[in-house]
């Protein structure tokens, strides 16, 4: 049994290899677009933080570009069915266009770096949560990237689209690389100017689908959220196309 496990993760990593190793540059993802928003780690005691994000968010229209990832049970003490007006707040967020994915169950060390058992335990609890809430997730982000090639298949085989931190990968076996940046964690004034020079011209020379990565409470810290108005700014006036 453990040597077919073996045998099976290394046929996905090679899948892996094989489909992406022609390509030198990140893809271009026609499910996703030009430019998306990943936040990370949406859960109760961000919500203050969550409504100062979609805040600007909504201000240049970019709502149905934004994936929001949420912790079912951040911690091990926070789940979604304690906190009812959390609940409502995302029922709110996604009637607006935004997407609402999961991202993992508490969220806790590298939790999905484990047995498939252990992945499928903790997407159900996951899922039941979230499903408890009325969503139904296409996505899901690994806590801290962290992902073992036996959660991968699991996630996959329940039709999960998997953003990593350099690839997305799709229920249908295929992997696509990406480009996955973010510029706000506890981001100081005098750092705005430079990494908003950065993150532009990267926009600027990717033919790819750009992700944009941001935390709360990161994000609202220093120049976090001037530095998102700016960039949206900045990628509305550019075009999404
Ligand atoms: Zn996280």
């Amino acid at each position: 049994m453990r040597k077919l496990s073996i045998v099976l993760v290394l046929a996905t990593i090679s899948l892996v290899y094989v489909s992406t190793s022609s390509l030198g540059e990140p893809a271009y993802l026609p499910e996703f677009g030009r430019f998306v928003i990943l936040i990370h780690d949406v859960s109760p005691g961000y919500a203050e933080q969550l409504r100062e994000i979609t805040a600007i968010i909504n201000g240049y229209n970019l709502q149905n570009r934004t994936y929001l990832f949420v912790i079912p049970d951040h911690g091990g003490g926070e789940r979604l069915r304690d906190h009812p007006e959390f609940e409502a707040l995302l029922e709110n967020l996604s009637s607006e266009g935004y997407h609402i994915g999961l991202h993992g169950y508490d969220h806790i060390g590298r939790e999905f770096d484990c047995s498939r058992g252990e992945a499928e335990r903790r997407l159900d609890m996951g899922l039941r949560e979230l499903g408890n809430a009325g969503f139904i997730p296409e996505y899901f982000l690994p806590p801290r990237y962290a992902l073992s090639g036996e959660a991968l298949r699991v996630l996959l085989s329940r039709n999960l689209t998997v953003i990593g931190e350099d690839f997305v990968y799709f229920p249908n076996g295929t992997a696509e690389p990406i480009l996955n940046r973010e510029y706000t964690w506890y981001l100081s004034r005098f750092l705005l100017n430079y990494r908003l020079e950065s993150a532009q011209s990267s926009y600027e020379n990717t033919r790819g689908t750009f992700f944009l990565s941001v935390h709360p409470k990161a994000v609202n810290s220093g120049a976090g959220l001037e530095f998102l108005r700016e960039f949206l700014n900045y990628v509305r006036k550019t075009g999404l196309g």
